[in-house]
């Protein structure tokens, strides 16, 4: 065996859909003719759901990546990946002062998304998002935090959707002193079922914070954010949780992507202009519905990453791979450190059922949290360890399109706006 005629893969980007993605794949390939290359900005696995905790708290550990890689062969390259030269098959890598070119036979794109700070005035220069580090990150805010909470000033949270309510809890729980505001588009939990929003609401307003809806922020400036009505709410701190967007790389590589700028794959995780690329978690979307309506979300991150390790350990079988299809289990948006709401959205990412509140559903999240986490590590000792439900669901939808030619597998060109 050469190294020369092994098949080159590499993957970029280490959250939760390339980090699961890569060791699933290197266990599955141990006996084939393959070589794995993983590239991440950081050398720790950052966990984007606990970024919040861990602006409150930032002595949460991290795991390093090269610590979860041990033992698989898999080489790690820390560095910024700047561009994808489609027709070379290779990828460029900043690494410190230095330029890295390294080339692929496959490579797999999982470079996930981050907080949009363009669309509105002033939010890059002025307000904190929840990223790990770099300007205005979760590692700055966290440093800002104790001091402002000292002298009683105010922290606004602008966005309501799951991760501003989130933050908002687990901030006004942190720092008691803090006057938290939040600051909600549309009437507060709009995107959820009605008890769900009020167990919310309820919990944020026993925290003392004060929650106001029906209000865009067009502007922020320094110490103060201006509304669509040019309304001026001042503030110490402002966290900006308004939604999240894609790097523009793939599309700048000629990657075909929807207007988020996510790569469209096929039921195959291929890109469906470049299908040497394959696509996984933030970054992507299936141009066909697999069994769920497809949400930036960890969970969605988790199965598609092993899915596509399934994919590819298939293909370097000789073997065909089957039509990724998946069903959602359940969400949990925690509201500070002990108390959070649970809720089934089997399988369709509707929410069902009764909802778990207070300790029990914090128990539940923490599980989950704490499961996403030690993923990696489970699916280093025990490849193919995720397992999930829905996998005939893309099938059953193709057949009952094929019964009724009127009803169509549902194509998701355009992607739904709420996200987490
Ligand atoms: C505060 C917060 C709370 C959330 N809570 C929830 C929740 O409760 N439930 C839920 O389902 N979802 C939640 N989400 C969303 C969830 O975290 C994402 O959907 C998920 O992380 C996507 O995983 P991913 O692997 O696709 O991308 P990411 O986790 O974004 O990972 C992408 C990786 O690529 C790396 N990278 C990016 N650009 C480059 C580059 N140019 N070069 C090299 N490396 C690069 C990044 O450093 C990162 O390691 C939350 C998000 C945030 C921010």
């Amino acid at each position: 065996m050469t190294a020369e005629s092994k098949t080159r893969i590499v993957i970029i980007g280490a959250g939760y859909a390339g980090l699961i993605a890569t060791v699933r794949l290197a266990g599955k390939t141990r006996k084939q003719n393959v070589s794995i290359t993983l590239v991440n900005m950081a050398d720790v696995f950052v966990e984007r759901l606990r970024l919040h905790e861990m602006a409150a708290n930032p002595t949460i550990p991290q795991k390093r990546i090269a610590d979860i890689l041990k033992g698989t062969g898999v080489t790690f390259v820390q560095g910024a990946v700047t561009g994808v030269d489609l027709p070379n098959h290779a990828i460029c890598v900043q690494t410190g002062s230095e330029s890295l070119r390294l080339e692929y036979d496959k490579l797999i794109y999982a470079l996930g998304s981050t907080i949009d700070r363009d669309s509105v005035a002033g939010v890059r220069e002025n307000a904190y998002v929840l990223t790990p580090s770099g300007t205005n990150s979760v590692e700055a805010l966290s440093k800002k935090l104790p001091e402002v909470n000292a002298r009683g000033g105010t922290l606004l949270i602008c966005g309501g959707g799951a991760t501003g309510i989130e933050s908002a809890a687990e901030f006004a729980e942190a720092f008691p002193k803090l006057h938290v505001q939040l600051v909600t588009q549309n009437g507060l939990g709009d995107f959820i079922k009605k008890p769900i929003a009020n167990y919310m609401r309820e919990s944020l307003t026993r925290f003392g914070v004060t929650i106001i809806e029906h209000t865009q922020i067009k502007e922020v400036q320094a110490g103060k954010a201006i509304t669509a009505d040019s309304t001026t709410i001042p503030f110490d701190l402002c966290l900006w949780t308004g939604g999240f967007s894609t790097l523009p790389l793939a599309r700048e590589a000629g990657l075909t992507v929807n207007e988020r700028g996510q790569i469209l794959i096929d039921p195959f995780m291929r890109s469906i202009s470049h299908p040497e690329v394959y696509a996984v978690g933030d970054a992507s979307h299936p141009v066909e519905e697999p069994g769920a309506p497809v949400r930036m979300s960890a969970f969605y991150a988790a199965v598609s990453g092993a899915n596509v390790a399934d994919c590819l350990a298939l293909e370097a079988r000789g073997q065909t791979p089957k039509p990724f299809s998946f069903a959602y289990y359940g969400q949990a948006i925690a509201l500070g450190e002990h108390n959070a709401v649970a809720f089934s959205i089997y399988p369709d990412d509707k929410p069902r059922g009764p909802m778990l509140t207070g300790k029990a559903g914090y128990n539940l999240r923490a599980f989950f949290l704490g499961f996403f986490g030690i993923l990696p590590n489970l699916e280093r000792r025990m490849p193919g360890a995720l397992f999930w439900t829905g996998k005939g669901r893309y099938a059953a939808a193709k057949r009952r399109a094929e019964r009724d030619p009127l009803k169509p597998v549902q194509i998701h060109m355009i992607d739904t706006p709420e996200t987490h």
